[in-house]
């Protein structure tokens, strides 16, 4: 390979690149088997055993308590959207989301196709660039659940601490944030991610749920394939699962446990995150952070130029130099650099050089 591109995709996004060699070693044939993983029976025990590590992985980086089941499960975040109201949402009660930006909506709007969802807090006014504090949530004691999203992917927000919400179950939307910092699971009640941002190709979808909230599912006729409990019963293993993505999980994760696990993670995000912001604070004005400072994500750093145009000249001068993936959402604008676990501080280097560059060529 020539030259790995500095990848600031916000998903899928970068991996590993001694994952990715370690897969490439193991493709065609893994272990002395005669065949690829992807060609085996998922109920075979060469693949069971990287099912399980992938598991006892997980369960290692986030200390995850014993009375929690951790699943895979496909469909992406967004049929968690619908699977947590199905489940959770009892009718005679409402859950209470907060609305933090895009995906927030998304899981809200979901929600509401099930049962009556009300709005603990919002960020709406502040055009969502901001997190709620704590002191601003509002929900009723008997909510079936409170909902949150760790991290605004689009909007470049990211909570800084979780609120303590007692016997109402916590569900946290961590899928552009797991693995980036050690959390306490057991503040949560469910916590579901898409591994395609921080945790592996896209296919794979990680539920880590406490297991009184497993059972009956809440509302009545909810297809087999969408109960927590038919997965939990049967070890993530009721129908084929996506084994090559749960493979390619398990290698994430025995990364971040050679990288010194989820501090040694935090640090170096933080590091990285604070070179780039450093960077845009330090422009003079010339390149504008969106979100509020202490709402800033460590995982997507969204930020503006003067003018739209100066932004279309950015994105696309920065692509003919190697960055991939530097122009906002398409239902924001501006421009995002996602730099995720897998982003080497080099990348953001170099990133930050562009910048100046860019910045002494285009300044008025
Ligand atoms: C990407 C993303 C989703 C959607 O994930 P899919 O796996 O594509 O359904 C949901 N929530 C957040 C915070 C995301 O970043």
């Amino acid at each position: 390979m020539a030259k790995r591109a500095y990848n600031f995709n916000a998903g899928p996004a970068a991996l590993p690149l001694a994952v990715l060699e370690r897969a490439r070693d193991q493709f065609v044939e893994f272990g002395n088997s005669g065949m690829s993983l992807m060609e085996m029976s998922h109920r075979g025990a060469i693949y069971e055993a990287v099912h399980n590590e992938a598991e006892a992985n997980l369960r290692e980086l986030y200390a995850i308590p014993d009375n929690y089941k951790v699943l895979f499960v496909q469909g992406g975040a967004s049929t968690q959207f619908a699977m947590i109201p199905m489940n959770l949402l009892r009718p005679g009660t409402s859950a209470a989301y907060v609305a933090t930006g895009s995906w927030a909506t998304k899981a809200i709007e979901e929600a509401k196709l099930f049962g009556d969802t009300k709005i603990a807090a919002s960020s709406e006014a502040d055009k969502y660039m901001r997190i709620p504090a704590i002191s601003e949530l509002d929900y009723s004691a008997d909510a079936a659940y409170v909902h949150l999203t760790s991290n605004e992917t689009i909007e470049g927000t990211q909570w800084v601490e979780y609120p303590d919400t007692g016997s109402i179950p916590l569900v946290g939307d961590l899928s552009s944030d797991i693995l980036c910092r050690p959390i306490d699971v057991s503040k949560f009640g469910l916590i579901y991610a898409g591994a395609q941002k921080n945790l592996g190709p896209s296919g794979v979808t990680i539920v880590i749920i406490r297991e009184d909230l497993i059972g009956k599912p809440a509302l009545s006729a909810v297809p087999t394939m969408l109960r927590y409990d038919t997965h939990a019963k049967a070890s993530s293993l009721y129908n084929t699962p996506p084994t090559f993505g749960i493979y390619m999980v398990n290698e994430v994760l025995k990364w971040v446990k050679e990288q010194g696990g989820l501090a040694a993670m935090e640090a170096l995000n933080r590091q990285k995150a604070k070179l780039l912001y450093d960077a845009i604070d330090g422009s003079g004005g010339f390149y504008i952070g969106c979100a509020q400072t202490e709402s800033r994500s460590i995982m997507n750093v969204t930020f503006r130029l003067g003018t739209e145009e100066l932004e279309k000249k950015f994105a696309k001068e920065s692509e003919a130099q190697g960055f991939v993936g530097l122009k906002g959402h398409r239902s924001v604008g501006g421009l995002r650099a996602s730099i995720y676990n897998a982003v080497p501080l080099e990348s953001v280097e170099a990133l930050i050089s562009f910048m100046k560059e860019f910045q002494s060529r285009n300044e008025g």
